[in-house]
């Protein structure tokens, strides 16, 4: 048995306390949707390992690639060197990505791909002879990583912003887009973001948003037409728009990249999460030729930024070979089925007591409750029902991996209901 108490009192996870440490469960492998725990119990992942996993796990292409890479070389440093999985990736990335965006620059988790954003912005702007120009505009509810950098762009409540007020850059926060999915967004939708913009934009580097889905800071899908309305705002004040599809890409909201259900290109896309099938870290942060030759004719003549791990070609060919199969596959379908599934059966929660509100965008079903959940409680109990979720505060929700099928995510759904349910 995994010595568990020795996890309690040494070892942090994610947003942890170590005096009164949640549980953790322990798992000793995993396969197709399912994760297993110690005990040999199987559990129906809904969190897809937090949007990454979209063919499941233990996948034998995506092993193959792993193993066929490993036997030819697991890493080099790409400082002067570079290596075939690495180029076959970032050709992919162009490829798959909007036209305008052809430079790719590979980094090793979301929250740096962010960062590299963002010192794309500043540098641009620093070439153009407007160092000036070094604030960000955020939105509110957004969530961009745990890093100082992106950290500052988080919502500044549910980030804690104060805790680091002395070492964060001071940015500023537009409200929350309010039209939802499929309404309408007027002109007073965007008044206030208007007016920050019109009254910053000499000081202003860049707009940074997660299109379409705010994620971790409160699951929230908005207007399509809000996105473009920020896009032609920010041309109108000469602002770069900087889109954290880290999330959100590769499928997950029912178009490869969100930005398409606005038909809207940034000029700055970050990519991560799903970008290597769940199995390796690796992120992206493309950007367009304008901005990468702004950058390189300014001041410092290269961008600065090169992490060691920099393409490791084991997660490039791992990455190749999930984007491959997912291409291959009909995802487009796959997603669209999930979300039939996913309205249809979660559709009663709309009646139960508890529940403020129940919304489905591609392969993501979210339920916000009335009140905040008591997670110890809702875990056991999903658990007991072979469901693996991670609630926050107001919010049960599950993107699963892609290729669920419809029993498993009928029993998904159906943990979801009952338990939710039940909650007055
Ligand atoms: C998860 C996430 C990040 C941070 O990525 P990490 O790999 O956890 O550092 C940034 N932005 C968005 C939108 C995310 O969902």
């Amino acid at each position: 048995m995994m010595d568990l108490e020795f996890d309690k009192n040494h070892i942090w996870h994610p947003y942890s306390s170590l005096i009164n440490p949640p549980p953790v469960y322990p798992i000793t492998r995993a396969e197709g949707v399912r994760i297993y725990l110690e005990d040999g119990r199987g559990l129906i992942d809904g969190m897809s390992s937090w949007w990454s996993t979209l063919h499941g796990y233990n996948v034998p292409e995506l092993n193959a690639a792993m193993q066929a890479q490993m036997e030819k070389m697991s890493h080099v440093m790409f400082g002067g060197l570079t290596h075939e999985p690495a180029i076959e990736l970032c050709k992919k990335l162009v490829a798959l990505t909007p036209e305008p965006l052809q430079k790719v620059f590979l980094a090793d988790s979301g929250s740096v791909s962010v960062e590299v954003a963002i010192k794309m912005a500043l540098q641009y702007w620093h070439s153009q002879g407007k160092p000036e120009k070094n604030k960000l505009l955020a939105l509110r509810n957004g969530y961009h990583g745990d890093t100082f950098g992106a950290m500052a762009t988080c919502d500044p409540v549910t980030g804690m912003h104060h805790l680091f007020a002395s070492q964060l850059t001071q940015h500023l926060f537009a409200p929350a887009p309010e039209p939802k999915f499929g309404e309408p967004c007027d002109e007073q939708h965007t008044t206030e973001l208007a007016r920050l913009i019109e009254q910053n934009h000499a000081h202003l580097a860049a707009v940074i948003l997660e299109p379409i889905v705010q994620g971790a800071g409160g699951m929230r899908f908005y207007s399509p037409e809000y996105l473009k309305r920020v896009r032609a705002l920010c041309d109108q004040y000469d602002l770069l728009l900087i889109a954290d599809e880290i999330a959100t890409g590769f499928g997950r909201s029912g178009k490869m990249f969100a930005c398409e259900h606005a038909g809207i290109s940034p000029d700055i896309l970050t990519l991560g999460k799903a970008l290597t099938g769940g199995t390796m870290t690796l992120a992206a942060t493309l950007c367009t030729d304008k901005v990468a030759d702004g950058i390189c004719n300014g001041e410092a003549g290269v961008f600065m930024h090169g992490p060691t791990f920099m393409g490791n070609p084991m997660a490039c060919a791992v990455a190749n070979a999930s984007i491959d199969l997912l291409l291959q596959q009909n995802w487009h379908q796959q997603v669209s089925a999930i979300e039939t599934q996913l309205k249809k059966e979660l559709a009663p929660l709309n009646d139960a007591a508890g529940v403020a509100d129940v919304r489905v965008l591609g392969a993501i079903g979210v339920v916000e409750m009335k009140q905040p959940v008591d997670n110890r409680t809702l875990q056991e109990s999903l658990i007991k029902q072979g469901v693996w979720l991670r609630p926050f505060g107001k919010l049960v929700y599950t993107m699963p991996p892609y290729v669920i099928d419809t029993g498993d995510l009928s029993q998904l759904t159906g943990a979801m209901t009952t338990t939710l349910a039940r909650i007055k």
